[in-house]
């Protein structure tokens, strides 16, 4: 394990919202199983059995006392595998083995196998105990090897359990009092890991990557599953009274409903980023009210040739489909930099974030945006999206007001809305000459963020520069706000700063009248909305805007609604 600097903040996919701070456990990983061949003498073989049985005690007794710490389901799950590995049944398949020369280890993946068959063969209920037969097997091979157990270690206090992955099997007995946030190296927002910890409702990052092999057991981490974000070496006290925020913030977003408004009434738009239908099928099951940001190019990241526009148009139609009639915004392709797409990026660029990405490359290469906007088109005819929800489209990486023009036509040729992102400082700046050309600004803070800042958004080591609270990045998007009403153009907010809850409110002070984040993010923000009025929201603007930093604006702010 690498070693880990103060403060890093880590990044991954935010799953389940909420916040955790207690100490890193990792998940003990599964054995190897052996291979068939080794033979145990026959004078070695009653020694051996022993040696089984031995070890088999050890797991059913290491079971039997979780199972006595346990409650409710956990308990009886527990005891039930505890039973699993007593089972007289498998014990004799395991002597047999055994008795026939196979050293213990084997001895008892063959049984088990033979027993799986058998479960599988009885289906139903039976069947789903296969796991639970390869979990029992997987413990007592590491007993017998004298590794640790695999799966769950065993907690006597709160932890953030760390893990490459989950299965079911490992999260079966997950006790959410202790086991308080799921963070995983791998997985993506439907995986196993994220479903199971929706189920259980405890905060959950996957898609972390190597960098959470940092994180040593025992760290304190602070897990913000709102953001995606592991804090090593939080300040304790400061850390200690988000969770107790949170706890109290969960008791009403459970129970907000939108449309989101402020306390007095203020209306604000919450819409949902997805990448395929799957999370637009996920989003419409949600207080969205319809899709801010559709990341077209994730749609391709495996493509290596250009879908034609009919492939194109069926996975645009996924995603209409799932919101009939309502908002949905399309992003043109945003190629290139860190979304690699083999069709349409440039090869070999000395700095890729300043390159040709996004636009640009549609830009150098216009029959290729044509014929995307053509498959927009398309599926927004073929599902008969009336004028009551016209598809709207914006560019990415727009940096002129000459780009912002080229764009808006060749979109209102083929009847879709056109706007464009604001995320590179220039746009925010020329927002007067940019928005007569458009019907909508969507600001994309992640980027608006990593170019003011001149800070790479992947850096973990710049994580305190590429902060969406930067007082530099809050005064962009006050100038293009107030834009957009002198020249009533809507102006929306995309990136992840949509998703934490204050900073929502911040941004609904300085004007911007829509919110676009991940779902899970939505009744958080609309939560907090509903406990503000707009002039309080105006009022967090305006200590952001005059904060000397993202910190300090952070705290400033949080401190003023505290205090409301
Ligand atoms: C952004 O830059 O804020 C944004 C929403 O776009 P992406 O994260 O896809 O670059
Ligand atoms: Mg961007």
């Amino acid at each position: 394990m690498n070693n880990v600097t103060r403060d890093t903040t880590i990044k991954g996919t935010a799953v389940v919202p909420g916040i955790s701070y207690a100490e890193a456990v990792w998940i003990h990983p599964r054995p190897e199983l052996p291979q068939a061949g080794a033979v145990v003498a026959e004078e070695g073989r009653a020694e051996e059995f022993e040696r089984f049985e031995k070890a088999a005690n050890t797991v059913a007794e290491r079971l039997d006392e979780r199972a006595a710490a346990a409650e409710g389901a956990a308990k009886e799950v527990l005891s039930a595998t505890a039973g699993m590995v007593r089972d007289r049944g498998w014990r004799k398949a395991v002597k047999k083995n055994i008795n026939s020369g196979h050293p213990a280890d084997y001895a008892v993946v063959a049984a088990t196998t033979k027993f799986i068959s058998m479960f599988e063969a009885a289906g139903g209920v039976m069947a789903e105990r296969v796991t639970d037969l390869r979990d029992i097997r997987d413990r007592v091979i590491a007993e017998l090897r004298g590794e640790q157990e695999p799966g769950l270690p065993s907690v006597s206090g709160p932890v953030v359990l760390c893990a490459d992955d989950l299965s079911p099997a490992d999260t079966a007995a997950l006790d959410t009092s202790l086991f308080t946030a799921l963070v995983t190296e791998l997985g993506g927002p439907t995986s196993h890991t994220a479903i199971i910890a929706r189920q259980l409702n405890v905060p959950c990052i996957v898609a972390v990557g190597e960098k959470l092999h940092q994180i040593e057991p025992g760290t304190k981490v602070l897990v913000d599953g709102s953001l995606g974000t592991l804090t090593l070496d939080a300040d304790p006290d400061t850390a200690t009274a988000a969770v107790h925020e949170y706890k109290l913030f969960a008791e009403r977003v459970a129970s907000w409903r939108g449309p989101a408004r402020t306390k007095d009434g203020h209306r604000v738009q919450l819409l949902a980023n997805v990448q395929d239908g799957n999370a637009a099928r996920v989003a419409a099951s949600t207080q969205a009210e319809g899709i801010g940001l559709f990341r077209t190019e994730m749609c391709f990241l495996s493509a290596v040739e250009e879908p034609s526009v009919e492939q194109q148009a069926a996975v645009y139609a996924k995603v209409l489909e799932q919101f009939p009639t309502s908002k949905v915004v399309v992003r043109s392709l945003d190629a290139g930099s860190d979304k690699p797409v083999a069709f349409a990026s440039m090869a070999d660029e000395m700095n890729p974030a300043l390159g040709v990405r996004g636009l640009r490359v549609a830009r150098a290469n216009e029959p290729l945006l044509t014929r995307q906007l053509d498959a927009i088109a398309k599926a927004t005819q073929e599902l008969g999206r009336g004028d009551d929800a016209p598809t709207w489209v914006m560019a990415p990486m727009v940096a002129t007001a000459r780009e912002a023009r080229w764009f808006a036509d060749l979109c209102e040729e083929r009847g879709l809305i056109p706007g464009a992102m604001i995320e590179v400082p220039a746009a925010a700046l020329m927002a007067d000459k940019i928005m007569p050309h458009l019907r909508f600004v969507s600001i994309g803070t992640n980027d608006l963020t990593q170019y003011t800042m001149a800070a790479d958004r992947m850096s973990p080591q710049l994580a305190y520069l590429t902060d969406p609270w930067q007082p530099a990045v809050l005064r962009l998007i006050e100038h293009t706000c107030n834009q957009g009403k002198k020249f009533d153009t809507a102006v929306g907010v995309c990136g992840e700063a949509a998703a934490d809850p204050l900073l929502a409110c911040v941004l609904t002070g300085l004007g911007v009248t829509s919110l676009s984040a991940a779902s899970t993010a939505i009744a958080g923000v609309g939560a907090q909305l509903a406990s503000l009025t707009l002039e309080d929201c105006q009022q967090a603007a305006r200590i952001a805007l005059d904060s000397e930093g993202a910190t300090e604006a952070r705290s400033a702010v949080r401190e003023f609604i505290q205090g409301l």
